[in-house]
């Protein structure tokens, strides 16, 4: 196994990876936030379950984070940073205001970093960027921040939104057609949503019986 935390489908919602990888702090909005993100191989279980990497890949990156424990120590709290960084920066582009300077260098310092994306392959129907091979602990951040980049570039701000659920406050990206999308997932928020709801006209039938 390659983490202790086990992911699941409706951790990644987001519609991004990018915005996957913001979505690795919960509850943001409440006192007691939630970093799933502890250890290096929190990082590398996330990266797997995103399909951002291959299991072979896995493999070495975790005998390698077992070799050099300090190094990928260093990688996650770099993964952290840029976390920081790209919550600020969809903050940001989200409400058409500017960018913090740290939030928009902390990306670039990272895409700086990372490999260039030289070609372009043909993938069960589709194009994406080949990935480069290499092995580096760090290469985990690599896909996350080119999906940034993307998104910032080619992405629409209006359909950059966060959950309506004040507690939650994940990041998704509204694909729907007329942008009515509200909730991280129906099937957390927005149930919970519906339920409350449900509570509160029950309430005030009984209230005015
Ligand atoms: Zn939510």
């Amino acid at each position: 196994m390659i983490s202790a935390k086990q992911w699941n489908p409706s951790d990644f919602v987001g519609g991004r990876d990018c915005l996957d990888f913001a979505n690795t702090v919960d509850w943001t909005g409440s006192p007691t936030p939630n970093d799933v993100l502890q250890e290096y191989r929190d990082l590398l279980g996330w990266c797997a379950a995103a399909g951002l990497i291959r299991s072979g890949q896995a493999k070495t990156l975790r005998r390698l984070a077992r070799a050099e424990p300090e190094a990928a120590t260093q990688v996650l709290r770099r993964a952290r940073e840029l976390r920081r960084a790209l919550r600020g920066l969809f903050v940001s582009w989200a409400d058409g205001e500017s960018p913090r300077k740290a939030d928009l260098d902390g990306l670039n310092d990272l895409l700086a970093r990372a490999p260039a994306r030289l070609s372009v392959r043909w993938r069960k129907g589709d194009y994406d960027w080949a990935r480069p091979e290499h092995r580096s602990l760090e290469m985990l951040l690599w896909p996350v921040t080119w999906s940034a980049a993307d998104l910032l570039t080619h992405g629409d701000p209006v359909r950059l939104k966060r959950c309506a659920d004040d507690g939650c406050s994940w990041f998704f990206y509204d694909a729907s057609r007329n942008r009515s999308r509200r909730w991280c997932s129906m099937s957390t928020c927005g149930n919970r949503a519906k339920a409350q709801r449900h509570y509160q006209r029950t309430k005030v039938t009984r209230t005015r019986v």
